[in-house]
């Protein structure tokens, strides 16, 4: 199994090791057809890409493209999720100059609304350590990512579930809806096996990327193999890879 597409990618943007023209030159290298640069959404303070910067990046990966005839390189952003009701950090700059969008959540964002510093980013923090607080969390970030896929129009969940818990059954089901991949992510362990196997009940589909941050790990997809084989995942429906 190999990445044809590998639709999650970081540069010196965000904080990848390298610049898009080197993680473009390694693509080329390892045969990917594609490769989507998805640095960090900007409500990040310490890895998100600055507003000034995606022109910068569409006229690189512009240039690029226009350069190379054996690879299609893609702008997108990896937006956090920021809000219980499903914001993400994805303003008129992202919609201006990026191809499609991804998004996932992380640590370390600002929160859309005082109001969610409260009642989302401090619960979802609490919850690793107060197990009382898990299944409430839960609800809640169920229906945050239901309504982010409602609201947006977002092509990935990147490692879905991963540092917030999730009812991965509901998510499954509205991303099978709203026709949103899930993103089997090695470098997260999510889906894992066992989230897998509950989301392919739906008819929605699934993509495998690196999260690559050093071009060395470009196309490395770890244990997903494995993973895909045990959860019994056909490969037709993972839209990016290769037998
Ligand atoms: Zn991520
Ligand atoms: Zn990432």
């Amino acid at each position: 199994m190999k990445i044809t597409h590998d639709m999650h990618t970081h540069t010196t943007y965000s904080h990848g090791k390298h610049t898009i023209a080197e993680m473009v030159d390694q693509g080329r290298k390892i045969g990917l057809k594609a490769i989507t640069i998805s640095d960090h959404g900007r409500s990040h303070p310490m890895f998100g890409v600055r507003k000034r910067n995606f022109a910068k990046m569409r006229a690189e990966i512009d240039a690029l493209n226009q350069k190379y005839d054996d690879i299609d390189i893609y702008l997108s952003v990896e937006s956090n999720i920021i809000g219980a009701n499903g914001d993400i950090d994805i303003k008129a700059e992202e919609r201006k100059y990026c191809d499609y969008f991804l998004a996932g959540y992380h640590y370390g964002y600002i929160p859309a609304s005082f109001l969610d510093i409260f009642r989302f980013a401090i619960p979802n923090y609490a919850a690793k350590v107060l197990p009382f607080l898990r299944k409430r969390v839960r609800v809640m970030n169920t229906s945050c990512y239901i309504k982010m896929m409602e609201r947006y129009d977002i092509k990935i969940i990147t490692h879905p579930g991963d540092k917030m818990p999730i009812d991965i059954d509901a998510v499954a089901k509205a991303a099978a809806k709203h026709g949103v991949l899930l993103e089997i992510n090695p470098r997260h362990n999510h889906l894992s096996v066992e989230e897998i196997k509950i989301a392919m009940k739906y008819n929605g589909n699934f993509a495998i990327n690196s999260d690559a941050h050093h071009r060395d790990a470009l196309g490395c997809i770890g244990r997903a193999p494995e993973m895909v084989k045990a959860a019994g995942l056909p490969l037709e429906r993972i839209v990016n890879i290769t037998e």
